[in-house]
């Protein structure tokens, strides 16, 4: 098919939806390394597990064998509500690069959640549902994972309980008020309702709290309630399985074209949303049918991949989850004052930290104001209002389109435009106002956090 006429947007027919979700780990040589018990340091037991999380979801997190698990009707239902979602052929952007590359982006920002973390939300609630469970419990950050799991739980009447960092359940009360008309409770951590918050609040009075205090808290509150589970938003197997749907699709509608991706570019968090999306394609890779460049953005202030260790740590500063191997800053470490609240994670995706050791990806680091510059670029061409955390990769895929321009190469560039930015507009007003800065952690500073990494025999 000729190149005109490939749409501005390509959908893909009810039917044409994936119907399994991919696991990548079916394919790897080196499988990423088991979660250990952080008593004995053994790997952690399928019953071990289950007491935190959902039976089902246990067994999607130890399987390293089957390539494909098929997407129960229910969940399948309601993907078909909004998705889909479309890639886009950025024409316009192109344009204003004046580059001889070809940009597509797959646009996850569509649903009311607001990104992409709806898809697993979506899949950990049901299992959730079919054990026959009352709720589960949660902690969130910025908020985009309480509110995609406040959406999935009303769906499936379950109860929702959410931990939400104090600062940020204060300075972002608009997430927090979303959470309750799905119906979720929405608890500022740490709170006085929990052991460990009690703990925290006695230690540290006055204290906002941090991402990892709010786990231990969701953690805490779901072994003591019977007909509870823990659920979480990225990291683990489990989510990169799910997300694998946005990767699915992707592959699809460039096969449907006959396109074939030169680089795929993805912002990296704890790695849901890039996992997911490259996981079809690095299959490809791992199987020797196909050769893509895979580009993995990380925020300076935050650089798990580009300065961290592949090491096992803690997956919470309270220390009470099993240990993942991962590329990690160190469980202790807070990044400074970032606005991309989903990339602030300490570790990555034990999946993608071990596809990257292996050297089947890259990874870049990038300074916050170059990222909202790209945003507002991008915003201001293709239309989207794109969250902090999407823009990273939207910074390098406009970078790489740019190099291609003085090289005169025609690639087909792919990136993850992951979530919208209408809840970030204090992070663009800092942007405007000149506020922003750029915090880069020192050697020094990296250098203590890594002293604490748990010791292993
Ligand atoms: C949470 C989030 C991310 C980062 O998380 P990953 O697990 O690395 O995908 C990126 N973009 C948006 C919009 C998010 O909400």
């Amino acid at each position: 098919m000729s190149e005109n006429k490939i749409p501005y947007k390509i959908y893909l027919e009810e039917s044409e939806m994936p119907k399994a979700w991919y696991n990548v780990r079916a394919d790897m040589k080196n499988k990423p390394a088991p979660l250990l018990n952080p008593g004995t340091h053994q790997p952690m037991t399928a019953e071990e597990l289950e007491g935190v999380f959902c039976a089902d979801l246990v067994a999607q997190e130890l399987d390293n064998e089957n390539a494909y698990i098929e997407i129960p009707q229910e969940i399948r239902d309601f993907y078909k509500m909004y998705r889909p979602s479309p890639l886009v052929r950025a024409y316009c952007l192109e344009e204003k690069l004046g580059t001889p590359a070809k940009i597509y982006y797959k646009f996850e920002g569509n649903n009311t959640s607001g990104s992409h973390k709806l898809n697993s939300a979506i899949a950990q609630a049901y299992y959730a549902k079919k054990q026959g469970l009352k709720g589960v419990t949660t902690e969130t950050g910025a908020g985009q994972w309480g509110t995609a799991l406040s959406m999935a739980c009303s769906y499936f009447d379950l109860d929702c309980k959410v931990y939400m960092v104090k600062v940020s359940y204060e300075q972002k009360p608009f997430r927090r008020e979303v959470m309750k008309v799905y119906g979720a409770s929405v608890t500022p951590s740490p709170s006085m309702e929990t052991e460990i918050g009690k703990k925290i609040n006695a230690e540290h009075p006055g204290t906002t709290g941090s991402l990892g205090c709010a786990i231990s808290e969701a953690v805490e509150v779901a072994v003591k309630n019977p007909g509870y589970r823990y659920v979480l938003g990225s990291v683990l197997n489990q989510v990169l399985l799910h997300q694998s749907v946005i990767g699915l699709e992707t592959k699809a509608a460039l096969d449907k074209y006959g396109i074939k991706a030169d680089m795929i570019i993805g912002c990296a968090g704890g790695g849901s949303n890039l996992g997911g999306l490259i996981s079809p394609f690095m299959g490809e890779k791992l199987r020797g049918e196909a050769d893509y460049e895979i580009i993995a953005v990380e925020p300076a202030s935050c650089p798990s991949f580009t300065r961290g260790v592949y090491a096992y740590d803690f997956c919470d500063t309270g220390m009470v989850c099993p240990l993942a191997k991962m590329y990690t800053l160190g469980c202790d470490f807070i990044p400074s004052a970032n606005h991309a609240g989903g990339l602030r994670y300490h570790g990555m995706s034990p999946i993608l930290s071990q596809l990257y050791d292996d050297g089947l990806m890259k990874a870049v680091s990038v300074e916050q104001t170059k990222v909202f510059e790209a945003a507002e670029q991008f915003a201001r061409v293709e239309g989207i209002l794109p969250a902090p955390e999407s823009s990273h990769a939207i910074r390098v895929a406009i970078d790489e389109a740019l190099k291609c321009k003085e090289t005169g190469e025609e690639k087909t560039i792919v990136f993850g435009l992951t979530g919208t930015g209408y809840f970030d507009m204090v992070a663009y007003e800092k942007f405007h106002n000149g506020e922003m800065s750029d915090y880069i952690p020192t050697d020094e500073e990296l250098a203590k956090y890594r002293a604490k990494l748990p010791k292993m025999d």
